[in-house]
């Protein structure tokens, strides 16, 4: 392995580009057996999914709680995955604790502070994402609550703010990858998924941020998208996610090749 930035007890990021993949939400046994098995083919670290979703419609899926985190225990007991996957609840933080690796804190929660301060007492990696209208001010400053517990294992992700134009789900903020770099020693990770909303986006997307010098992405990929219980439109085929990886390791050579400083 390359050199890498060690995060916590067992959890090292590759100095290079790190993928996180998995569907939305966790669905089923099946359909996470499916998913692990793929991505563990194309070996990939970093899986996830979410157990407890935070839907803008109280009657859309919610997630499976309890039993998508155990559906997630039993897939990183699989294949070794690292496993992402959101809490919405102070008291989702001991219920996932033995589940999962990396707490995601969603958009949505960026500015919850019970909640930030409850993954800060933990010694898990904590990905923050942005808060869908927060300033980069108001993401640090929430970044500095987790910190202020004792946990320094902090992942930034940028998934995009609110805008004016709606083509796109949100506008994907890419100047977020030097300036959080310039303004804290966090890892910034990229969300096209969320960021974009539109799957014929989400390669572009990347490909910026693999030139840019993100630290990686995070990127839904289901089996059957148009059978997802949440998020199937901006999700990727097994297919396409095939060819995205081929793109991002062929851009990376040439990154490595041409590389100059500038
Ligand atoms: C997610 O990653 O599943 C999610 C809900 O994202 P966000 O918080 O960025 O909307
Ligand atoms: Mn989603």
């Amino acid at each position: 392995m390359t050199d890498s930035i060690k995060m916590e007890y067992s959890l090292e990021l590759e100095k290079g580009f790190n993928i996180i993949a998995g569907p939305c939400a966790v669905e089923s046994v099946r359909q996470m057996e499916i998913i692990g098995e793929f991505l563990n083919k194309l070996d990939i670290k970093f899986i996830r999914g979410g157990a407890f979703k935070p839907r803008t419609s109280p009657s859309s899926f919610q997630g499976l709680g309890i039993k998508g985190l155990k559906i997630l225990g039993d897939i990183k007991d699989s294949y070794g995955f690292r496993v992402v996957s959101e809490v919405l609840d102070p008291r989702d933080v001991e219920k996932a604790y033995d589940y999962i690796d990396i707490y995601q804190i969603g958009s949505r929660n960026m500015q919850n502070y019970p909640l930030l301060i409850e993954v800060g007492k933990t010694d898990k990696p904590v990905l923050l994402k942005r808060g869908m209208s927060a300033t980069f001010e108001e993401w640090i400053k929430a970044s500095e609550y987790i910190a202020m517990g004792g946990n320094q294992h902090i992942l930034l992700c940028e998934r995009g703010i609110r805008s004016f134009d709606d083509y796109t789900r949100n506008t994907l903020d890419l100047m977020s990858i030097p300036i959080i770099q310039g303004k804290t020693g966090y890892p910034i990770f990229i969300d096209p998924s969320h960021g974009t909303g539109r799957k014929e986006l989400i390669l572009p997307a990347v490909r910026a941020a693999l030139v840019l010098g993100a630290n990686g992405v995070m990127i839904e990929v289901h089996p059957e998208p148009a059978k997802a219980l949440s998020d199937g439109i901006q999700s990727l085929n097994f297919k396409e996610f095939e060819l995205l990886l081929n793109n991002v390791k062929k851009l990376e050579q040439a990154l490595d090749e041409d590389m100059v400083e500038l």
